[in-house]
């Protein structure tokens, strides 16, 4: 199975080449082609695994592929738990992206927030954040999270652990009732099956 074998369009397929990727990786065999048809998914991954790619590739092809009622509206958001991965994730996204017209931004806490709020006015397709910053942006209006369509939950159990829980939900109800999930997590406690219990529709399930 290549990458091209997964539905993937010519633009990202050859940002993959240029990473110098070859086959995808079994969470990658599995994920894209979840993503890709909108449904829910929950994943238990491990970092390491590939599935950085695994949700940003399908991502991307959908925003591309989409309709845009309001250009350079947020319409995919991901919450990650530390500013390295949210930085990780953003270089993904960039990366992948290069040969697509979708524009991104990263932002995380512990540093000035006026540059991340001109990012986010200047329009946004792709928004990846820690919870903490996103929720003080959008209580202060900076951030406009009504058009979301995909929601990615990354390292969920990470975010539990550090707490994020309540920011999540305070997220979560401000978010488009319907809309694609995806729920990363290295670990499955109760709280987790909890959270993935309220939050996920019907999903694919992944186990690597
Ligand atoms: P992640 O688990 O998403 O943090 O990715 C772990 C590492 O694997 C990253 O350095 C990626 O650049 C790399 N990687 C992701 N997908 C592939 C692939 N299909 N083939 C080779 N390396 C990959």
């Amino acid at each position: 199975m290549s990458f091209s074998d997964l539905g993937l369009r010519a633009e990202l397929l050859r940002a993959v080449d240029e990473q110098g990727y070859t086959t995808p990786t079994p969470i990658q065999l599995k994920a894209i082609p979840a993503v890709l048809q909108g449904g829910d998914l929950l994943a238990s991954a491990q970092t390491g695994t590939g599935k950085t790619a695994g949700f940003t590739l399908p991502l991307l092809q959908r925003l591309a592929d989409g309709p845009r009622p309001k250009p350079r509206q947020i319409r995919a958001l991901v919450l990650t738990p530390t500013r390295e991965l949210a930085a990780q994730i953003g270089e993904n996204v960039t990366g992948y992206g290069r040969y697509l017209k979708l524009r991104s931004h990263v932002i995380f806490g512990g540093v000035g927030q006026q540059p991340q709020v001109d990012a986010i006015r200047g329009g946004l397709d792709i928004l990846v954040a820690t919870p903490g910053r996103l929720l003080d942006l959008h209580q202060q209006k900076h951030v406009d999270l009504s058009q979301v369509e995909t929601l990615v939950l990354d390292e969920a159990d990470r975010m539990l652990d550090m707490g994020f829980i309540h920011d999540i939900k305070k997220i979560l109800r401000v978010l488009p009732q319907q809309r694609q999930n995806l729920l990363f997590s290295a670990t499955f406690s109760d709280e987790i099956q909890r959270l993935a219990g309220g939050l996920l529709n019907n999903p694919a399930m992944i186990e690597v």
